[in-house]
């Protein structure tokens, strides 16, 4: 099934073309056989509930690709709470050049991503089941680390700034940049700075925020702490 290809290329272009982030053919390609595998699996298991066309282009899509304009080039990126592919997916079929691990605590969703990117052809995009915080064999292993929809901003800190190195980067996809003042405390003790803020509004006026940190030094012994912990008593 066809997506609607304008709708995604002339908003794509006209919300983040000033950050340098175009489509080519092929990547509007894999997007557009993405949705169509996203709804046939989704017959069998929950992992979106935007399945109509448009809805999907903007919702999951342009969302998606909101924050490409932020990596580095030949990055490594981790995409942590990912479900569905999201932003992993786009964020792998837009950037050939950066190497994508998406991550789930839910195997389930995890083998629909990893197959669906080798069906594709995707080749920058593996996938990992785990918990975040659990994955010690990934801690300070990437360049930046993506999460959209997994949890409010201290836990999300937590769970995710062990994963990049120093000097790397965090995108976190809010709607605007309201949680940072309850996030303070969880920046000074990871050792993360919020650098900058990139909003925008989707092509259906929802409005959208980038928020995006910096690991100045290692993360401190003691975090992540268990998750049962990083809940009960969030930074
Ligand atoms: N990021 C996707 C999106 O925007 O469509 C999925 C969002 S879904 C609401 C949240 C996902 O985060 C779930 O698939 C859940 O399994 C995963 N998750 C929550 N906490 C996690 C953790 N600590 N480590 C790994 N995955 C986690």
């Amino acid at each position: 099934m066809s997506i609607n290809r304008i709708l995604l290329a002339e908003s794509v272009n006209k919300l983040f073309g000033h950050l340098g982030v175009t489509l080519s053919e092929d990547s509007i390609d894999a997007l557009e056989a993405y949705y169509d595998a996203v709804i046939e699996a989704n017959k069998e298991f929950n992992l979106t509930s935007i399945t109509a066309k448009d809805e999907f282009v903007v919702k999951h899509l342009i969302d998606s690709i909101a924050g490409v304009g932020f990596i580095p080039k030949d990055a490594s990126l981790i995409d942590v709470g990912s479900g569905g592919g999201f932003p992993s997916f786009p964020i792998a079929a837009v950037r050939e050049d950066v190497s994508v691990t998406a991550l789930d605590s839910t195997a389930k969703k995890m083998n629909f991503v990893g197959s669906t990117a080798r069906f594709l052809g995707v080749k920058n995009l593996t996938t990992v089941s785990g918990r975040a915080e659990e994955c010690k064999d990934l801690f300070s292993k990437f360049d930046v680390v993506t999460a959209r929809a997994v949890s409010a901003l201290p836990v999300l800190l937590e769970i995710c700034s062990p994963l990049i190195k120093v000097g790397g980067l965090m995108l976190a996809y809010k709607t605007d940049e309201s949680e940072l003042e309850n996030a303070k405390n969880a920046l000074d003790k990871l050792k993360i700075a919020h650098k900058h803020t990139f909003e925008f509004n989707l092509p259906t006026g929802d409005r959208r925020a980038i928020l995006v940190f910096e690991k100045m030094a290692p993360t401190p012994n003691g975090y992540p702490r268990q998750y049962g912990q990083i809940k009960k008593r969030p930074l």
